[in-house]
This record gives structure tokens, C-alpha cells and sequence, in this order.
């Protein structure tokens, strides 16, 4: 059944089952990738919040979790744009960080962020999405593990909003 969240109208797209499933797939991989390593997961609110839980609870290896804000100010005519990490106390050296996003669209947020990730000397940087949308794709970001890539259009549920509403949804919606 549609959905309207304000404005809009959003069909069906992907079910909580197909998601459930395509989760469950990803955490056993990454069992196979890090077993013995103890990886610290880093979740990006607010989008991730759902994917990362459903994600960590599929996890048998020993695993931390914690998660960042990234804020967005702007830097000098040259820098453009600098993303920062809010919330992030964790000591990341030498550490096996998957970061966890819920969407990668331009790629520009993972990819102005991911300089402050390495300069804190990581033992490896992996990310983990729940969505990718490769036809949107203007920066260089390689998702480890990706969940469904989409079709570029705009997409609520599971952790996605709507300007703040539709992130309850248990499914995924696409817009009309
Ligand atoms: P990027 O920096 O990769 O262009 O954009 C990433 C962010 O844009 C995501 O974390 C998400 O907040 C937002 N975004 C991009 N596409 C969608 C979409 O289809 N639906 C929703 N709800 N957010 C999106
Ligand atoms: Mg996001």
C-alpha cells in the first residue's frame, strides 16, 4: 500500500523481509572478513540508526559499535565544503573500523569524511551501506558492502526520512 508523508506519495520498493534477508547476508560476510579482529563499527546518524542495529545484531565475532553526527560547514573557496565528525571519542589506531551509512548517493558526504577516519591511523576502513545509488555517484566511494544499489530516485523507510518523517517504516518506499 502507498504511503503519504506530507507532500508526497511513495509505493512499496522493498520489503522488510527482502531487506531482513539481504542484511542477514551482509553481517555473514563480514563474520568471514573479520573474524579474530574485533572490528569497531561507526554508524552515522541519523539514517543508519535501523541498518546498523539490525546489521550488529547479525554479528557473531566480538564487534563494538558506536555512533557519529557528521555536521557540514563550509570551508574556504578551495576546501568547499568540510564535513566533520561529532561524537566520535572512540581511539581509532590500529583499530578495524566499518563505517556504517544508510545511503551512498553523491558519494560527497563518505568521501569528505573518510580523510578524518585515516588521519586517526585505522588498521583498515571498510563501509558498509545500506543502499547505493551508482547512477548518482559524482565522488569516489567504494562501499564494501552494500546492501541493494537503486535507481536514482528518492527513497523513505527503514531509517530514511522524509524531512524528518517515514523513518519508522519497516519497509522501503520510493517516491511516486
Ligand atoms: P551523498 O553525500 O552521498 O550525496 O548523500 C548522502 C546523504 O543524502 C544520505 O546520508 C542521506 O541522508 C541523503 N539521501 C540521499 N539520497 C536519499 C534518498 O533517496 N532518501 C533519503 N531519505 N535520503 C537520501
Ligand atoms: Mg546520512
Amino acid at each position: 500500500m502507498d504511503v503519504q508523508i506530507i507532500d508526497k506519495v511513495f509505493r512499496p520498493f522493498i520489503s522488510a523481509e527482502q531487506i531482513s534477508e539481504k542484511v542477514q547476508e551482509l553481517a555473514v560476510r563480514i563474520n568471514a572478513d573479520y573474524a579474530g579482529k574485533r572490528p569497531l563499527v561507526i554508524g552515522i546518524l541519523n539514517g543508519s540508526f535501523i541498518f546498523a542495529a539490525d546489521l550488529f545484531r547479525g554479528l557473531t565475532v566480538d564487534a563494538e559499535i558506536s555512533f557519529i553526527k557528521l555536521a557540514s560547514y563550509k570551508g574556504t573557496s578551495s576546501t568547499g565544503n568540510v564535513v566533520t565528525a561529532i561524537g566520535m571519542e572512540e581511539n581509532l589506531k590500529d583499530r578495524h573500523i566499518l563505517i556504517v551509512e544508510d545511503i551512498i548517493d553523491t558519494g560527497k558526504t563518505l568521501s569528505s569524511f573518510l580523510p578524518e577516519i585515516h588521519a586517526r591511523q585505522p588498521a583498515s576502513v571498510k563501509i558498509a551501506t545500506f543502499l547505493s545509488k551508482p547512477e548518482a555517484l559524482q565522488h569516489e566511494v567504494h562501499a564494501d558492502y552494500c546492501a541493494f544499489e537503486i535507481e536514482n530516485k528518492f527513497v523513505v523507510g527503514y531509517g530514511l526520512d522524509y524531512d524528518g518523517l517515514g523513518r519508522n517504516l519497516p519497509a522501503l518506499y520510493i517516491l511516486k
